[in-house]
């Protein structure tokens, strides 16, 4: 079924009302300054375990699971939260989720926008925290236009250029050439519509860019106040924060990534941040405590 159709069932049944349909999408909210910050679900990814798991040490992860709900083996299905941002004029939304030919579990975000009141066309900003199919692909529509028509597109310099890069799709390895083909694809479909920023710009009036590289060669989180939107630069709320250092396979540079993880969580303690993150659950905001030795994280609410 396609996302419009859905979307025309939605109105039919406007009868029941949108609080009915909102709890299933709208997972957290905060006010930061001027700005209301909501979080809505794209969905869930079904991945296997060994995507993210496969090169650390069993013995080291298996306690973290057990401690998280997570069986050995058992299938890893971490939400999607898109982030949006309202304030001072603008809707701003922070990756446009996966749009309906990636998984099946994912594309929930047109229903999700419906639910608040948010029309496409409302949409001023896209925010992208890099060029992954779960932040990107839904920019574009069943009829590949771009599903935010009215809105300025953004995203990182160094990973607007990676994935812009014909080379990119020889150069990346199999496990990923997908990606590569399907974020060039898109990202020629937007063309113009794309804009680029670099570390420390302030992409809107009070969100600045935050370079986070590793899970992808420019990934970027975003300061806004004292939350930071996190994107996949801390991936999950197991592993990523209670073995930041570990190397993940969901990384494109794993090391980097590590490195990464573990810069950016000394500075969400020290600086007490709210994290926004786009696969932590219960609609991903939360905070990082520090346990031994590490972090664990602490959902809001
Ligand atoms: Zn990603």
């Amino acid at each position: 079924m396609s996302g419009i159709t859905r979307r025309m069932l939605m109105a039919g049944a406007a009868g029941l009302g949108a609080a009915m349909a909102m709890p299933r999408w709208l997972h957290a909210s905060m006010q930061i300054g001027d700005w209301q910050l909501d979080t809505l679900s794209d969905g869930n990814l079904m991945l296997p375990a060994d995507f993210i798991l496969g090169p650390m040490p069993a013995d080291e992860v298996a306690p973290i699971l057990a401690r998280n709900g997570i069986a050995p083996g058992e299938p890893l299905t971490p939400p999607c939260n898109v982030t949006l941002l309202r304030g001072q004029g603008r809707v701003v939304l922070f990756d446009a989720g996966s749009g309906l030919a990636f998984q099946p579990s994912v594309g929930e975000l047109p229903d999700a926008l419906f639910a608040l009141g948010v029309d496409p066309a409302d949409v001023t900003d896209v925010v992208f925290t890099h060029a992954h199919p779960d932040h990107l692909w839904g920019a574009l529509d069943d009829f590949d236009e771009a599903m935010f028509y009215n809105a300025r597109h953004y995203m990182g310099a160094g990973e607007l250029a990676y994935w812009r890069d014909p080379e990119t799709m020889n150069s990346i390895g199999a496990a990923r050439q997908a990606f590569a083909i399907g974020a060039a694809r898109r990202l020629e479909m937007l063309g113009d519509m794309v804009e680029s920023f670099d570390d420390g710009n302030e992409v809107l009036p009070g969100v600045t860019a935050v370079l986070t590289p590793g899970h992808t060669p420019g990934h970027m989180s975003f300061a806004v106040g004292n939350a930071m939107i996190l994107g996949d630069a801390i991936g999950n709320h197991h592993v990523g924060f209670e073995a930041p250092g570990l190397l993940s396979g969901s990384d494109q540079d794993q090391t980097m990534a590590a490195e990464t993880r573990l810069t950016l969580l000394d500075r969400i303690v020290a600086d007490d941040l709210t994290v926004v993150g786009f696969h932590l659950p219960g609609g991903g905001i939360g905070r990082a405590e520090r346990m031994d030795g590490a972090y664990r994280f602490v959902q809001d609410g």
